[in-house]
């Protein structure tokens, strides 16, 4: 048994970036993992949503990986010997090097592992060569990062849970569904503000969980903004011109916070240029939202105490998706609602360790603490501690990296990623993905991606091994395992430090996750003030740059953390999205998540609790589209893209708007990603997934 074991640990539920403290007890047998509640749990003092009370069980699942598979010449899978996968490995990974260069391979870290196996999988991408490492951050919040790190100066939550519980007065939930996708926080924290009188604006093309636990109704006190896919940013220039025009007249009603932005910030006559011209009636019209509505939202936001922006996959997953954020930035700061408790952009995030993963530098351009990689000081301050050359140039993302399979990359090497069910345009990356000379995959299951790999290396799951995760407020937290459930299964780390060792010899010998958050440390500026044992049970939010820090719950109360330490204000103009409805695809497809399953649901999906609840794919069709196109609720319906095609039930309810289709990605018979566009954003790179031109017709 591994040296993990432990009967019962405290450790964190493997699901969303809430965190939430849970525990896990074994029996007798190895395979009789069981939760149990963790009472005073930091984040949720013992309260899980759906997903963390099942979450064990999937891991003694009978679909289990328990040994290495090496693809023989035949085409077929056989079991191989950690021996025989290691040598194979190393050789290929040599050869490729050889033959075309380092940046021949592409790495992909996991968001579902834990900082120090992304750690150990970037540095072994450096050592290799390469910055072609990359994360599926990429997919969810790579163009909020973006935006935050270069307007205030981490791409992060600005404030925690529990100050926007105590402290906001207005919630303002951008394309996020907190409902749905944060159900203890939005149970635990923003609900209770609620009940004790903070209002919700709501600003979403479809009605969801969160819609409906805060009886979002457009009362007078919340509002449901219910736009159309892919116009947030006029939606938001008019909530911009409202209060700026406001101002103009009242000045004396502060609706824009003049000392805050005199002192604190940069740009703002670019926003007021970029605002000039801009007309708010056409605007309102585009959006498709009452233009007295959104007035009243402006207000409520401008007039609060204490206005929080919370930002989700409905603002970044667009080819504009570091404008929309953008532009939610200029909303916090003109109105100065920045730098002190209940404030702040916020973007809940998906996986529970999605923040870690970029944390400690599993992106193609920065390296652990997000240091950029062409900055030279801060690469060789990082070079001093690993002992080898990091590449200066960014590498490639993970988009790109597999539209590069088969031409410029040859290899690539996965950990716990899916690539084929989470990027866009699904067949086309399974089809370049089996062009690739090589391809390494570590999981717990057998994947859509894995079916295209030489080497499948069996993996444990979260609840069997040790580790740091990193939830959505920045808070540090420590997972703990109660050993191993099949013998012959192998921690991530434990795989990485055996390629990295037999690669290089030296930088990877690691007998436990300590030691290499020990190394993290010392190259993660944020990180350097935690130990393990100060993270104790409680955690630290970081940045914690000394040893004894307590860490931030809030960032910026003093400055930001930019090269100017001013918050930088900058105005956008609207892109529509790439594909807009025609005559031959007239409806908008978007996409979202549900409660109960979890991304590419290589997990979920094999949960009976989870599966109970939502077996299969379904698709939100308006009624007045359901009559255009005789489809009645419950039946099967074609779902079609320029992309691709799918078949699954058809949903007839009001939550969706008339013209706009909604589906989610979890379901491998029905993947959404299959249908889904390409069009990445120029900058962050992420892919615009929230809207596409779709044609649907009955089964
Ligand atoms: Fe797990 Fe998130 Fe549910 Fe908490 S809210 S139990 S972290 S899935």
């Amino acid at each position: 048994m591994s040296s993990d074991k432990q009967d019962t640990v405290k450790t964190i539920c493997p699901y969303c970036g809430v965190g939430c403290g849970i525990q896990v007890s074994q029996g007798d047998e190895p395979g009789d993992v069981q939760f149990m509640p963790w009472g005073d749990a930091p984040v949720n003092e013992g309260r899980v949503c759906i997903k963390g009370g099942a979450a064990t069980e999937v891991v003694d699942h009978e679909d289990r990986l328990t040994d290495p598979l090496i693809r023989d010449d035949d085409g077929e899978f056989r079991e191989a010997t950690w021996e025989e996968a290691y040598e194979y490995i190393v050789s290929e990974l040599e050869r490729i090097r050889d033959e075309y260069g380092p940046d021949a391979m592409g790495f992909f870290g996991s968001s579902k592992t834990m900082n120090e196996e992304n750690y150990l999988l970037q540095k072994l991408a450096r050592r290799y060569g390469t910055n072609n490492v990359d994360n599926c951050t990429r997919m969810c919040h790579a163009s909020t990062v973006w935006a935050l790190r270069t307007s205030l100066g981490a791409g992060a939550m600005t404030n925690s849970m529990r100050d926007l519980r105590e402290a906001a007065d207005v919630f303002w939930i951008q394309g996020a569904n907190p409902g749905e996708q944060h159900p203890i926080a939005n149970s635990q924290y923003f609900r209770q503000a609620v009940l004790e009188g903070a209002t919700v604006i709501q600003v979403d093309p479809h009605a969801n969980k969160t819609t409906r636990s805060f009886q979002i109704d457009d009362t007078d006190r919340h509002q449901h903004l219910q736009l159309n896919p892919g116009t947030d940013i006029p939606l938001l220039n008019i909530v911009l011109k409202t209060i700026l025009e406001h101002h103009a007249d009242h000045p004396e009603d502060g609706w824009v916070d003049e000392a805050f932005v005199e002192e604190r910030t940069e740009g703002f006559d670019h926003l007021k240029a970029t605002l000039e011209e801009f007309d708010k009636e056409a605007a309102a019209e585009e959006c498709g939202v009452a233009l007295a509505a959104i007035e009243l939202a402006a207000e409520k936001y401008a007039t609060a105490d204490n206005a929080a922006i919370f930002t989700g996959m409905g603002m970044s997953q667009h080819a504009c998706g570091v404008d929309n954020v953008q532009n939610e930035i200029n909303l916090a700061l003109i109105t100065g609602n920045l730098g002190r408790p209940g404030t702040g952009v916020n973007p809940l995030r998906g996986q529970n360790n999605v923040q870690g993963t970029c944390d400690v530098g599993a992106m193609p351009n920065v390296l652990p603490g997000y240091q950029l990689v062409d900055d030279d000081a801060a690469r060789e301050s990082v070079e001093d501690v690993w002992g080898f050359e990091v590449p200066d140039e960014p590498g490639l993302t993970n988009v790109e990296i597999s539209y590069e399979a088969g031409d410029s990359v040859k290899g690539l090497y996965v950990m716990g990623e899916n690539p084929v069910m989470s990027e866009p345009d699904a067949n086309s990356v399974a089809e370049r993905l089996a062009d690739l000379e090589f391809m390494v995959v570590q999981d717990i299951f057998m994947t859509e991606t894995a079916e295209y790999a030489n080497v499948i290396l069996p993996a444990t799951t979260w609840a069997e091994r040790g580790g740091t995760v990193t939830n959505t407020d920045r808070r540090v937290q420590r997972m703990r395992g109660v050993g191993k459930v099949h013998e012959n299964t192998r921690h991530d780390r434990e795989i990485l430090t055996e390629v990295g060792t037999r690669l290089f010899e030296e930088g990877f010998d690691f007998e436990n996750p300590e030691e290499i958050f020990e190394e993290l440390r010392q190259v993660c500026p944020s990180y350097h003030g935690m130990t393990y044992d100060l993270l104790g049970e409680e955690g630290l939010h970081w940045p914690c740059y000394e040893l004894g820090d307590e860490g931030d719950p809030f960032l910026y109360e003093d400055e930001f953390d930019t090269e100017s330490g001013l918050g930088h204000i900058e105005g956008v103009e609207h892109t529509p999205p790439a594909e807009t409805p025609d005559d031959e695809y007239p409806l908008i497809l978007t996409t979202a998540r549900l409660e109960e399953h979890y991304n590419t649901g290589t997990m979920s999906t094999r949960s009976p609790t989870l599966n109970r609840q939502t077996p299969e794919n379904f698709v939100d069709v308006h009624p007045d589209d359901a009559a255009r196109y005789g489809i009645e609720d419950g039946e099967y319906v074609k779902l079609r893209s320029r992309r691709g095609e799918i078949t699954l039930e058809a949903h007839v309810t009001e939550d969706t708007k008339e013209g706009v289709v909604w589906t989610t990605p979890h379901f491998a018979a029905a993947s959404a990603n299959k249908l889904t566009n390409h069009v990445l954003d120029d900058r962050a790179k992420i892919p615009e997934y929230k809207a596409a031109a779709a044609e649907i017709e009955v089964d």
